[in-house]
């Protein structure tokens, strides 16, 4: 059966005349047929698309629409089976000899994945609900951390903290310090250095040093301070006595060195570059 389907045509003298003899392209299938309904198929005119032809499809006596085998064939082992067609009651397949019919897995999430766990995933067959298996490929959600959140505000000679906490766990934490190093400027000048004290006869003769523009912090470093940027305090002044806090009392003991390393340390966790390197004993700047 055709039919013929005109929207629009430039000089139509009448539905058969369009105007133009079509450049009709392929037929195109637009709907399969099945056991029971006819298929359809259509073509479209190269002139103007809107000129479109139809036809049926007759119907395709194989293409039914099965449901699953039901008999003595399972999802592992080969048996027989009928199946029933679920367009028309009528048509019925049997086989006595049916190939296993695989699982059919239905999966649902049984752990939910956290920041660091994959979490499982659980398949249950339709076929048979005691067949059941698990997946666990798929990847840990990550920390969500919101912003960093200051949890001891710095003071001169005392190390901050900051803390930031994971939006989906809040027993998931991250903290850093907050070094805290006021600099004040020291301007360009001159000096005299040295003395004739005879206690220390190497200071003599007292000289004039002249010393360009530089920055230096405004408070001794305190043992808290070196401990956090070095890990270590060689302070022997670390007694609690009288209500003091070590923490709060200057590192001592240090070496020149030390504070060469304790600078470029603290430079690196300030993401700032290293001021000093080091070649044997001469330090440079
Ligand atoms: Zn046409
Ligand atoms: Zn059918
Ligand atoms: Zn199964
Ligand atoms: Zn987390």
């Amino acid at each position: 059966m055709l039919t013929l389907a005109f929207a629009a045509c430039e000089n139509p003298a009448s539905p058969e005349n369009p105007g133009h003899v079509h450049q009709w392209g392929q037929w195109t299938r637009t709907t399969a047929p099945t056991c029971t309904e006819l298929g359809e198929e259509t073509r479209v005119c190269a002139l103007n698309s809107s000129h479109v032809e139809r036809r049926d499809v007759s119907i395709d006596t194989d293409a039914h629409n099965w449901g699953e085998w039901v008999g003595t064939v399972t999802c592992e082992t080969a048996g027989s089976g009928t199946r029933v067609c679920a367009n028309n009651q009528e048509h019925i397949d049997t086989d006595d000899n049916v190939q296993p019919l695989g699982h059919n897995y239905e999966w649902k999430e049984t752990t939910a994945p956290t920041c660091t766990d994959p979490g499982v995933e659980t398949g249950t067959c339709t076929r048979d609900a005691t067949h059941t298996d698990t997946l666990t490929g798929g990847a840990a959600l990550g920390h969500s951390y919101g912003a960093w959140t200051v949890t001891k505000a710095p003071a001169p000679g005392a190390v901050g903290k900051e803390t930031k906490v994971c939006a989906r766990d809040s027993s998931h934490t991250e903290e850093r310090l907050i070094h805290f190093m006021e600099m004040v400027q020291i301007s360009a000048g001159t000096f005299t250095m040295g003395s004739y004290d005879s206690q220390d006869t190497g200071a003599a003769p007292p000289h004039s040093v002249m010393l360009g523009a530089f920055s230096m912090g405004r408070y001794e470093i305190t043992q808290e301070q070196y401990e956090a940027v070095m890990e270590s305090n060689p302070s022997s002044f670390t007694d609690e006595a009288a209500g003091e806090s070590k923490d709060r009392r200057p590192v001592e003991r240090v070496s020149w060195y030390d504070v060469l390393v304790f600078c470029n340390k603290l430079s690196m966790m300030e993401g700032l570059t290293p001021a000093y390197s080091i070649s044997g004993t001469h330090p440079r700047f």
